[in-house]
């Protein structure tokens, strides 16, 4: 199977980036094909500009817009990986997906008025990590909010089937041993998602 992983943390020492690298060696291990778009490391501009819409408008889709929708489009599984920063995506990932799930390429509105979904048949993977107790997000409703605006929001509303979405809490405040307790969860969910 052909996995694009979108990671979007600016340190490269993070958690998010050990999640991400215990990711892909359970990928690879079941002969996964992988590409990982690191969007700090590529300095990708998350700025949708007026330019922008009226490119892709025309037709001429911006140069760095299709190399990711390139990527997105060879892709059969779609990941996430970032931390929820004021409860939500981070600015440079939420970018990400204004400006490559672009009107035309991710959805479109059919002659119906009912929305084309363009990314069907691809499955979709969050992981998040937060430093919120999980029983605090739990108890205040905040996954199910995290849930519908992400992957119901933005997955299914491009067709993209979610098959989960990780979220471990009080990351900076617990031990090492919960952390790769963590890590072994995104381990193990590689593997039974993905057979
Ligand atoms: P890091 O800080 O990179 O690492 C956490 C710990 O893990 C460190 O001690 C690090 O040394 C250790 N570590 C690194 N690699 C490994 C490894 N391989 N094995 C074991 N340990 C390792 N939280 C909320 O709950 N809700 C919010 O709305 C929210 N808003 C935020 C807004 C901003 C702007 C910021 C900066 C933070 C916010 N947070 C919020 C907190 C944030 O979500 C957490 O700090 C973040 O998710 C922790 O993940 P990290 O990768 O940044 O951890």
């Amino acid at each position: 199977m052909k996995h694009l992983i979108v990671y979007c943390h600016p340190n490269p020492d993070s958690f998010n980036n050990a999640i991400v690298d215990a990711f892909i060696g359970s990928l690879k291990a079941k002969g996964h094909e992988v590409v990982v778009r690191d969007l700090y490391a590529m300095e990708f501009d998350p700025v949708l500009k007026g330019d922008d819409f009226e490119a892709l408008r025309e037709g001429n889709t911006p140069s760095d817009i299709k190399t990711e929708q390139e990527h997105v489009k060879w892709a059969d599984a779609f990941t996430m990986v970032y931390p929820i920063w004021w409860t939500g995506l981070p600015a440079l990932i939420k970018g990400y997906v204004d400006r490559v799930f672009s009107y035309g390429f991710a959805y479109a509105y059919g002659e119906d008025g009912n929305i084309r979904k363009l990314l069907a048949g691809k499955k979709g993977l969050i992981i998040n990590t937060h430093g919120t107790p999980a029983e605090i997000y739990s108890k205040t409703g905040m996954y199910e909010g995290l849930t519908i605006t992400s992957d119901t929001g933005i997955y299914e509303f491009c067709g993209i089937e979610p098959v989960g979405h990780l979220f471990f809490g009080s990351v900076p405040q617990i031990d090492d041993a919960a952390r790769q307790e963590m890590l072994k969860e995104v381990k193990d969910k590689a593997v039974s998602l993905f057979e």
